[in-house]
């Protein structure tokens, strides 16, 4: 049996960035990660402020720079005739009331940036080929089976092993995420390859009835990273393709950048988009959950990612303050569970109001038009808030210095 104060499953954005903000306040933990190693499935991810804040505190936005990309701004354009309905322009006056840029970047980029910090922490301790199949509930601590044969023994488990979490099943065993009847193809291309496409230096979302399609580029600017996305009557095979005209039927009476996207899309994996309805509990006993295992969402406010981020610092900060791991994990999810479940809805409703038909379309273009690119109403309360943890902070100080003198001989 092999033994971890604190254990996190799953060595995703989340995971990770747990593991980081918990050695930031001089916490050991060791992440144990399924693959034989670290790295991200996927294309692009957007960062939005309240994402590159998480990342400042921890040290590592100067590593995930390097490579990203600052749209100047982010437009919804009509995908049948052009038109721009509305656009969110990124430049001073946002930088100035966010305190921070929106980044667009790739997603091994981000989280090579994030690895090579854990990796140069001596409390983190990193393993791979360590599938978790198992978790019981023992005294003062959870044990953890893996599929390995090996055996931990853990005093505080955070479950951060995404969608189809096993630390879930033992946290609230309540099946499988729910399709929300749309698929998505992603990839990048070399940005050179699509001549035609707007996306140099912003993030265009193209919308149309039953579908929408985000372009933005990455790595610096040398690739294009693309997101179709559309209302499919049936999964169809997950790991394959759907039905061979599905792509045509969506695309193909679009305007000429969209169809030059579609052209040039890496066509090799067909994601079947799921999530959950939000919960009012995350925890059982020593054992909480995190990012994508917690609060799976569709991508449509781009915040998945950036909602893990935040959990990340508020679960490490949590535990930091309590003496007691249960009273911590409660604490955590009574911040964070009110943000998430807000960020799931939202992101559902957006689904609805890009794919809209009809009048109703016609109503969010009539609405939207009139929009200044510089009101930032519609995101303030996403963009501004990862602040909470620091709330925590009233009448927990006198536990966090006890805390930090106890870890030195952690
Ligand atoms: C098309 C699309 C676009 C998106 N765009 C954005 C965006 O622009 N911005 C944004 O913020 N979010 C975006 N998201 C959401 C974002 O990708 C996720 O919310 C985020 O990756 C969740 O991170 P996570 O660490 O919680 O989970 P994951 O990234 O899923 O990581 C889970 C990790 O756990 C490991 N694991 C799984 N099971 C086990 C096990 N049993 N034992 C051990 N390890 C295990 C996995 O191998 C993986 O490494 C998008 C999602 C999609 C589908």
């Amino acid at each position: 049996m092999r033994r971890a104060e604190r254990l996190v499953v799953g060595g995703g954005i989340g995971g990770l960035t747990t593991a980081l903000a918990l050695a930031k306040r001089s916490m050991s933990c060791t992440v144990v990660e399924r693959q034989t190693e670290f790295g991200e499935i996927g294309a692009g991810i957007q960062l939005a402020p309240n994402a590159l804040r998480v990342l400042d505190g921890l040290g590592v936005l100067h590593g995930v720079m390097a490579n990203a990309v600052m749209p100047r701004r982010a437009r919804l354009m009509n995908a049948r005739t052009g038109a721009v309905i509305t656009a969110l322009d990124f430049g001073e006056a946002f930088r100035a009331r966010f305190g921070y840029p929106y980044i667009v970047t790739h997603r091994s980029d981000l989280l090579n940036a994030i690895l090579s910090a854990c990796r140069a922490s001596p409390l983190i301790t990193l393993e791979t080929s360590m599938a978790v199949l198992g978790l019981s509930a023992h005294d003062a601590s959870v044990r953890v089976r893996c599929e390995n044969g090996c055996e931990w023994e853990a005093g505080v488990v955070i479950g951060a092993d995404g969608l189809r979490s096993t630390v879930r099943r033992y946290v609230l065993d309540d099946g499988e995420p729910d399709y929300v009847g749309h698929v998505a193809y992603r990839g990048t291309v070399p940005i050179d390859a699509a001549p035609g496409v707007v996306a140099r230096d912003e993030i265009t979302w193209w919308v149309g009835p039953g579908m929408h399609l985000i372009q933005y580029p990455v790595r610096r600017g040398e690739l294009l990273n693309q997101v179709f996305v559309f209302e499919a009557d049936t999964v169809g095979d997950p790991d394959g393709w759907g039905p061979p005209e599905e792509l045509g039927r969506f695309f193909g009476d679009k305007v000429p950048a969209v169809r030059e996207g579609a052209a040039v899309l890496d066509k090799d994996r067909r994601w079947i988009l799921r999530d959950r309805p939000p919960d009012r509990n995350w925890t059982r006993g020593r054992a909480t959950l995190l990012g994508d295992a917690a609060h799976p969402m569709v991508q449509y406010l781009a915040q998945g990612a950036c909602q893990a981020l935040e959990d990340a610092v508020v679960v490490a900060e949590c535990l930091a303050l309590e003496d007691d791991v249960e009273r911590g994990l409660a604490r955590y999810q009574a911040v964070r569970i009110p943000r998430a479940t807000a960020t799931q809805m939202w992101g559902r409703t957006m689904g609805e109001i890009v794919h809209a038909d009809g009048v109703t379309a016609m109503l969010r273009d009539a609405l939207l038009r009139g929009r200044e690119p510089t009101d930032f109403g519609y995101v303030e309360w996403l963009y501004q808030s990862a602040p909470q943890c620091l709330r925590l902070q009233a009448g927990g100080e006198a536990a966090h210095a006890r805390r930090s003198r106890a870890v030195q001989t952690d």
